[in-house]
């Protein structure tokens, strides 16, 4: 399964050009590569932009499911690259008059195959007025059919593994007040044995002034001078255009992201048997800033793997059960592509 995440600076409230600009570097990109991808992940609330200070604000911007633009462009992106497409919007729910951070899922024909509504809020989200999803069940996993032919052919189901989706907020502990070692997210993604694990996000910089103690805080210069990054190197380590600060990864959040997967980890403080020879985890965050929020990029590929090494106390991409298939810098654009062996 060919995976590409497209690491957008959206631009709040701009969303013909955030879509023209998430075009163009979906064209760009499918011109360098041998074969199309098969699946297109973007970030949280990706053509809308995210840190809206008010629900009048974002009003404008609230989306029907299947019907609104990010809708309609995940549908038309699907039909036209014959991909899986997954991209997060703000939901409006005329049934129950409410708002959602939710993230739409269609199929290589432009059906509309699932619709993940976010489970554990952050604060942005609480000021633009969107409520916690109402699933009973938390995190609900889905199944997904993977051979195309089943959504273009009449094919029969010949491959599916269970996915699930997390929006951001909801791989940390609930409101930051949960014990951090209750892994709501990850055990659930555990119990439910999901073999692909898909996070849109708006994850923010360790840097963001919006969570310094000093607000007094300047910006660093973010989205620097780098050129658009097309990383297609499979299993390489990316070629830097320009070698600046911006276009390397931050570490601490790739980590953090691994620890926030810790029931899948070879380690010591882990005992739970392996139902997978592979678990896949893809975490698609946006760059860029809105206001005194800076967002730190560091899209990243992974999988946890069942390995009989020794446990190791590692938590992050050291950790001899993770394969790291590489992230983008923070401060830039761009699109990763790997090929991921789903099993
Ligand atoms: N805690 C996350 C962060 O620091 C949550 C952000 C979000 O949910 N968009 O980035």
């Amino acid at each position: 399964m060919r995976i590409a995440c497209l690491q957008l600076n959206s631009i709040i409230g701009k969303l013909q050009q955030n879509i023209s600009n998430a075009n163009q570097i979906v064209e760009t990109c499918l011109l360098k590569l041998d074969k199309p991808f098969d699946f297109l992940i973007l970030p949280e609330l990706a053509l809308t932009g995210y840190n809206f200070p008010s629900r009048a604000a974002i009003e404008p911007y609230l989306e029907v499911k299947a019907i609104g633009p990010t809708s309609k462009w995940a549908v038309e992106m699907s039909q036209k690259h014959k991909c899986f497409t997954l991209v997060g919007y703000p939901e409006w729910d005329e049934t129950c008059q409410k708002i959602f951070n939710s993230a739409i899922l269609t199929g290589p024909d432009g059906s509309i195959l699932y619709n993940y509504r976010k489970t554990f809020l952050y604060e942005s989200d609480e000021n633009w007025g969107c409520s916690e999803s109402e699933n009973p069940i938390q995190f609900e996993p889905f199944e997904l059919v993977l051979n195309k032919g089943f959504y273009l052919d009449n094919e029969p189901k010949l491959k599916s593994i269970i996915c699930n989706i997390g929006i951001c907020m909801d791989l940390n502990p609930y409101k930051f007040e949960a014990p951090f070692g209750k892994f709501e997210f990850s055990l659930s993604c555990y119990q439910n044995m999901s073999k692909l694990i898909l996070c849109p996000m708006a994850w923010l910089s360790p840097k963001s002034p919006s969570i310094q103690e000093d607000k007094s805080i300047v910006l660093p210069d973010q989205i620097q001078e780098v050129e658009i990054k097309y990383d297609t190197g499979f299993k390489q380590k990316a070629e830097e255009t320009k070698v600046n600060q911006g276009s390397l990864p931050d570490m601490s959040t790739v980590n953090y992201w691994i620890l926030r997967f810790l029931p899948f980890l070879n380690h010591p403080g882990v005992d739970l048997p392996r139902y997978y020879s592979k678990v896949s985890l893809v975490c698609c965050n946006r760059s860029g800033q809105e206001g005194d929020v800076l967002y730190g990029g560091s899209t990243s590929i992974y999988q946890f793997k069942n390995v009989s090494d020794p446990p190791s106390l590692e938590t992050g991409i050291k950790n001899n059960s993770v394969e790291y298939y590489g992230s983008l810098g923070t401060a830039e654009q761009g699109i990763i592509v790997r090929d991921l062996d789903l099993e």
